[in-house]
């Protein structure tokens, strides 16, 4: 069975054609599909005729609330959506002056090993596909009643390890007939995957890229971060000047300071040095605790010294504010604490 949210918007009219029909009805199909409905029914500018072709071969993709958490501190929504497949995956709901932003998840679980990481733990279930990464979007609007009018895949997963999923899924939520989101207003964030990088840097789209660095060098890195083993930071950040350069976007990196790990005035200089020829902005992040790992944040003053150094060698740096720290808004925390997910790779469900 088909799920027409895998389609972009050119397949779908190539699709509905294809079943004889008008090409406008694509649009219409397109427009419902977005909006959330949850069977072809609901689509009353349908005919009976379509709508019972359509349910011979497709389906309407959900997603079920499984839990959905709200911070009483700041408002923040935290998703725990079920898959049809029984698999659940985590999208938060974030409230900024400036609208609200969705952290979306791009694969049950992970393969990239990140040592701080609590997605990470039980190892890669399966990839999303294109139309439930939009799901959880439209399902997180519907529910809420307000306009989503930012993304950032920053959930579960490696979004450059599921490429060409996450791609159709960036088509299609820019699609002004969809949920019409400017490239501008998404951001990807990799641990570092380089050949995507480059990939990602022709597909012109203007989104803004994020890394996740966490290091100022090799060895660092390599000890929290199993992807370095792969691509060493020097190849990185060739990447990312080239990204930078191709698609003129600012880029931005994650820095989650863990205490007494990466976190020293020497570190501070050695990343300053490495990526000030970028003019990249760095988001510092005190790790968040994970009941597996040992990893510890610093102290206020620890993490402010650390923001000092990296300000004063030039580098433009923010600490990134706690959201949703009541209800573990960060990511991978709910679905492993809601599944009972641990250390192995099988699934728990
Ligand atoms: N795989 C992608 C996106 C998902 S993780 C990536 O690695 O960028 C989103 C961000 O949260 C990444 O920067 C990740 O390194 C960071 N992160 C994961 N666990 C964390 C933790 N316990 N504390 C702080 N940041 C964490």
């Amino acid at each position: 069975m088909i799920d027409l949210k895998d389609f972009e918007y050119h397949e779908l009219e190539e699709f509905i054609v294809g079943l004889g029909e008008k090409k406008f009805r694509a649009g219409q199909i397109y427009k419902w599909l977005n909006q959330g409905v949850t069977s072809y029914d609901e689509m009353t500018d349908i005919s009976n005729k379509l709508k019972d072709k359509l349910n011979e071969i497709s389906y309407v993709s959900t997603l079920e609330i499984e839990n959905k958490l709200v911070s009483k501190l700041d408002g923040t929504v935290k998703y725990l959506f079920r898959l049809p497949d029984g698999n659940c995956i985590e999208s938060v709901v974030m409230r900024y002056h400036h609208g609200l932003t969705i952290c979306i998840s791009s694969q049950v679980g992970c393969r990239m090993g990140c040592r701080f990481c609590a997605s990470t733990i039980g190892g890669l279930y399966r990839s999303l596909t294109a139309g439930e990464i939009l799901n959880q979007v439209i399902f997180a609007q519907k529910d809420l009643g307000e306009r989503i009018s930012n993304i950032v895949l920053m959930g579960i997963g490696e979004p450059l390890d599921n490429y060409d999923n996450v791609i159709k899924f960036i088509r299609n939520i820019n699609n002004e007939k969809g949920v019409n989101i400017g490239l501008r207003h998404i951001t990807l964030s990799t641990c570092g995957v380089v050949p995507g990088i480059y990939k990602l840097a022709e597909e012109n789209m203007p989104i803004t890229l994020t890394i996740s660095l966490h290091a100022p060098n090799d060895e660092i890195r390599s000890s929290i971060m199993p992807i370095n083993n792969r691509y060493k930071m020097d190849e990185l950040l060739l990447a990312c000047k080239h990204y930078k350069d191709v698609t003129n976007r600012r880029l931005s990196f994650e820095y989650s300071l863990i205490s007494g790990v990466n976190d020293s005035k020497q570190n501070a200089a050695e990343l300053a040095s490495k990526i000030k020829p970028l003019a990249a902005h760095v988001n510092l992040i005190p790790v968040n605790k994970v009941d597996e790992r040992n990893y510890k944040k610093g102290s206020k003053n620890e993490i402010n010294a650390f923001l000092k150094h990296l300000t004063d060698c030039g580098v433009n740096a923010t600490i990134r504010r706690e959201l949703g720290s009541d209800i573990s808004a960060s990511c991978g925390q709910l679905r492993k604490k809601t599944l009972n997910i641990s250390e192995r790779k099988e699934c728990t469900d």
